[in-house]
């Protein structure tokens, strides 16, 4: 029996060694997001590990993703003298969801020249932060506690294939997972050097605004041509400004295209504008603003298209309540957690905005995530496990 957190932190530091095996494992399997029999493979290597644990494996089809990968695990039978406690049936206790995802943004090939290596105490290799080790993290947590009979909620874990380009298929089922659950402890990777737990993201949408004007030779007939780039160029400006650092709204024009040859009168003129948003109520004053952009030059036709993709993961109270706890355990453990937010955005965003108390960050602690330098520590391998573990564990989260 697992009795306080440092009995955690010993069991997973014991098997750390195994850990650091697994994750070379998964990396090996390399597995981007558009090649779906990679990523069943590396799904399948998990679902054995799953297996093995005595899960219960589901599968969700997908045509042009890999599958979603599903694991069940029942509560264990607790001692009578808590059982009475609870008072009704364990297994209909809401589970825990662990979230993660297998996909990675690295191309097949690319361990020829980014092999999974260790050094100084970190481990390289494609997608190992963001987020094997992630992944390998929780199937250790799970381990832990089914040998020590302390698995007393049941937990769900789903791995989808998706993440990286947006969770287009997996969505649905996220967020139907995320309803039948207590919490969601989602594994990504912890935020910079000192691995901060995160309870808040921000949202993120892509718009494109393709503008069509009227092409002209540029010396023997200008005044007929209607430039789409200097129309395009007033549009850019007009959303730059809608940038409000204040309460975190951000406009990125982060590609430009348009024209053919300086002698021409440009008839095509494109941008692709990333938008982050930090408040929930944003989302539709964001979609009104460009849906109430027009063109000044009126010879000029505007089209927009493209929406808030991920609503915001705004700082709830649960959420709060849930890292707070996390770090009472760390502290026991003899870590301090530190908490952040962060303007990139996860699944924890879907989850979140459903009212589902939801814990992001729990993965690995390293650096350099979709970078050449991708790397996690090999000693908070431990750390994060045992941490992870005892949150699964702990008495508050059975959802009595
Ligand atoms: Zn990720």
């Amino acid at each position: 029996m697992l009795k306080n957190p440092k009995e955690f932190l010993a069991a997973a530091q014991a098997r750390q060694r195994e850990m650091l095996q697994w994750v070379k494992t998964l990396v090996e399997i390399e597995s981007p997001s558009e090649n779906k029999a990679a990523v069943d493979q590396a799904s399948q290597q998990v679902a054995a590990w799953m297996r093995a644990l005595g899960g219960q494996i589901r599968w969700h089809r997908q045509k042009n993703f890999g599958d979603l990968l599903e694991a069940r695990f029942a509560a264990q039978p607790m001692p009578k003298s808590i059982r009475a406690q609870v008072g009704r049936a364990q297994n209909r206790v809401r589970p825990i969801l662990l979230l993660g995802h297998l996909d990675t943004v690295w191309p097949m090939g690319t361990l020829a020249r980014m092999p999974f290596r260790k050094t100084k105490g970190k481990a390289f290799g494609p997608g190992i932060y963001d987020m094997k080790a992630g992944v390998v993290m929780a199937t250790m947590a799970l381990r832990l506690l089914l040998e020590a009979g302390e698995l007393a909620t049941p937990v769900v874990l789903l791995l989808n294939s998706d993440e990286e380009v947006g969770s287009p298929c997996s969505r649905a089922v996220t967020e139907k997972l995320a309803k039948e659950s207590s919490a969601v402890f989602v594994l990504e990777p912890a935020q910079g050097p000192q691995g901060a737990y995160k309870t808040a993201r921000k949202g993120v949408g892509q718009y494109q605004l393709h503008v069509e004007g009227v092409a002209a030779h540029s010396g023997v007939d200008f005044e007929k041509g209607h430039s789409a780039i200097v129309e395009l160029a007033g549009l850019v400006e007009r959303v730059a400004g809608f940038t409000n650092l204040k309460t975190g709204l951000t406009m990125n024009p982060g590609v430009i295209a348009g024209g053919t040859r300086s002698n021409v009168v440009a008839a095509e003129a494109t941008v692709e504008v990333d938008v982050r948003i930090a408040r929930r109520q944003d989302a539709a004053r964001v979609e009104r603003m460009f849906r109430g952009l027009r063109v000044r030059d009126k010879a000029c036709r505007l089209q927009v298209t493209g929406g808030i993709n991920r609503p915001p993961m705004e700082r709830a109270k649960s959420t709060v309540k849930l890292f707070q706890q996390a770090q009472a355990l760390a502290a026991k453990m003899g870590f301090s957690l530190a908490e952040a937010s962060t303007g990139g955005g996860s699944d924890g965003n879907f989850t979140s905005a459903l009212g589902i108390p939801t814990l992001d960050g729990m993965g690995a602690v390293g650096e350099g995530a979709h970078a050449a330098r991708e790397s996690v520590e090999i000693e908070q391998l431990a750390y994060r496990t045992a941490l992870l573990a005892a949150m699964i564990g702990s008495p508050e989260n059975r959802n009595l």
